[in-house]
This record gives C-alpha cells, structure tokens and sequence, in this order.
C-alpha cells in the first residue's frame, strides 16, 4: 500500500516525496531557530534517514551547517525556502512541515526550547484572526 507524500519549496524548482510515516514532530523555539526561519519557531517532522526521493531540483538545494553547533539548514537557492535534510548524526530525516503539500501523519506533540521563545509569541498566538489583510 503506498502512503506517499509529497512536498517542495515556495517557487517550484525543489520537488520531493516520502513515506507519510513520520515519528517525531516539533515546533523549536530556540534562538537560533528563530534566526533560521526569520519568524517564530520550526516545525520540524523526523523520519527514517532513507525515507526521501528528490523528484526536481536537487541541484538547486544547498545545506547549511553551522561551523560549532549542530544546526542545519537545506533550502533552494532560488527561492530560499526550508527544505528536508538528514541531521548531522544521520540518524534522521528531518523534514519541515511547511515544505509538504498535504497533512502529515502526526500532529505537533512538543514545543521544544520553550524558554527562548521570542517575546511577541504569546500575543502572537491570542492576536485577532482576519481571512487576510485587517481592513
Ligand atoms: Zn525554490
Ligand atoms: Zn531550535
């Protein structure tokens, strides 16, 4: 039975799909995260290290790593959106939400690095719901 799903980034050069079987999912709040995204958090899935084919573009990805600490970014150099990447121990594939074109199989079970959360996030969540821009 095939439970595939699939993703790519904002402008359409990166396409992949995947195994929708995913263990782990959770939004990370650390700074650095932060920084990463440019907004509030991650929203990272995890699944097995082999549970990827590129479809398009893969030579459009590139891959940060940060030179001390364990952070990676994978994004498409034309767009510069968040894209899946295997982590440094290779022992997952870490996938972020947003890069996938339909629901995954698990929903957020943990807010993680809660503490460095930035400071806009609390009235964030609670501010006023407009279908688009407030009038
Ligand atoms: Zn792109
Ligand atoms: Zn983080």
């Amino acid at each position: 039975m095939s439970n595939l799903i699939s993703g790519s980034c904002l402008c359409g050069e990166v396409t992949f799909s995947l195994t929708n079987d995913f263990s782990r999912f959770y939004l990370c709040h650390c700074t650095q995260c932060q920084k990463m995204t440019g907004s509030a958090h991650v929203a990272h899935l995890f699944t097995a290290p082999d549970n990827l084919s590129w479809t398009s573009g893969e030579t459009s990805l590139k891959r940060f790593e940060h030179p001390s600490r364990s952070f990676t970014k994978v994004f498409c150099t034309e767009c510069g959106s968040g894209l899946p990447f295997v982590n440094k121990s290779g022992k997952a594939l870490i996938v972020p939400a947003g890069s996938l074109n339909a629901e995954p199989n698990i929903q957020p079970s943990h807010n993680i690095f809660w503490h460095e959360r930035a400071s806009w996030y609390d009235k964030g969540i609670t501010a006023k719901h407009c279908a688009g821009f407030p009038e």
